[in-house]
């Protein structure tokens, strides 16, 4: 029988740790067993545990990575390789930093935390930042080198106690096929990062913004209400973070698609107005709900000749004006964006004093 001999009586064999007669066989570790695992990084599953006497064995591995320690009474104790995975020493490393301690992990892909390119949030800085790595798990795509993974994710150096591979060639092959019975845990990951800033905005207000990089990507990303990605923002009126902001052409103040009174096109008019400042239950604008007949003799001015009416209205950055001339209606407004002109229906009529 092969055997690793350990002093004039007693051996470790593809049992146990055997003397004359007595086998103290290979069982499942009851506790966890501190000089097994010291000096491994990442800390290996210790698959049986034998004990003698003073004698105390260990078969311990990190996927394929294989050793067989032991120890008499408190001293040092020996190792021996039984077989050589980087690989899994490297897998092991990423899965204990990342995922849950004893396991593996294959990446698919990957984001190291100093090479994404965070948003920017116009006329404002960043005061505080926090990046941690944003673990998306069952990802497609082929996986990268455990190495240079392990490079990647950040993860320390992997490294397992010096363990020739001096035992006798059957041995090793019994105690390998007793690990082989138990399936190793390896779980396949990409690796993206979550970030948290705080940003001070131009007047003090300060801002907090969550955001993700995606697993191998370097860009983050802000995504809006419906989806749609943005790496500049800027602060609306409520200090929400945007990528697309729109005016009220009457207040002049911007709003975003998360604000209450975000901006709508007034009913009449069909002017940009923020919630604020459309004024009727029918939905018009300052300017609009202003609208008011032009006496006799202003008419001119507004270019209606002697048959036509006219109404106009204002709100300080607004004018509009409706014009009738017989049975044709059109609507004029004036705002920061120009000038617009607008046929009307006539039953528009109805609804002017
Ligand atoms: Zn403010
Ligand atoms: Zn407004
Ligand atoms: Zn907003
Ligand atoms: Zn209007």
């Amino acid at each position: 029988m092969s055997r690793l001999i350990l002093d004039d009586e007693t051996g470790i064999d593809d049992s146990g740790i055997v003397r004359g007669d007595t086998v103290a066989g290979w069982r499942e570790p009851s506790g966890r067993i501190d000089w097994a695992v010291r000096d491994w990084q990442p800390e290996p599953e210790i698959v049986a545990q034998a004990r003698l006497d003073e004698w105390e064995a260990v078969l311990a591995r990190v996927g394929r990575h294989a050793q067989l320690g032991v120890r008499h009474g408190d001293g040092r104790p020996a190792w021996h390789g039984l077989s050589k995975s980087p690989d899994d020493m490297n897998r092991g490393i990423v899965g204990a930093t990342l995922v849950a301690p004893g396991r593996l992990a294959d990446v698919t892909a990957a984001t190291r935390q100093e090479d994404f390119t965070g948003i920017q949030v116009q006329g404002a800085r960043r005061v505080q930042q926090l990046v941690v790595p944003r673990i998306v798990e069952h990802p497609q795509g082929a996986e990268l080198d455990p190495a240079e993974a392990r490079f990647v994710v950040g993860a320390p150096a992997a490294q397992a106690p010096a363990a020739p591979l001096d035992l006798p060639e059957e041995l090793t092959a019994a105690l390998l096929r007793r690990l082989r019975r138990q399936p190793v845990d390896v779980a396949r990951i990409a690796v993206g990062l979550r970030v948290a800033e705080t940003w001070e905005l131009a007047d003090g207000f300060q801002v907090p913004v969550v955001y993700d990089v995606a697993p191998g990507r370097t860009q983050g990303y802000v995504a809006d209400p419906d989806g749609t990605p943005h790496s500049t923002l800027q602060a609306c009126r409520n200090h929400h973070l945007a990528g697309v902001l729109q005016w009220c052409t009457h207040c002049l103040q911007p709003t975003c698609v998360s604000c209450s009174e975000a901006v709508r096109l007034c009913r009449l008019c069909q002017g940009l107005a923020c919630g604020d400042c459309v004024v009727t239950e029918d939905g018009r604008c300052r300017a609009c709900a202003a609208l008011t007949k032009v006496g006799l003799f202003a008419r001119g001015r507004f270019g209606v000749s002697a048959g036509g009416s006219a109404w106009h209205g204002e709100s300080p950055n607004v004018q509009v004006t409706v014009r009738q001339q017989r049975n044709w209606w059109t609507l004029e407004r004036w705002d920061r964006n120009g000038r617009v002109t607008l046929q009307l229906d006539p039953g528009i009529s109805r609804e002017l004093r």
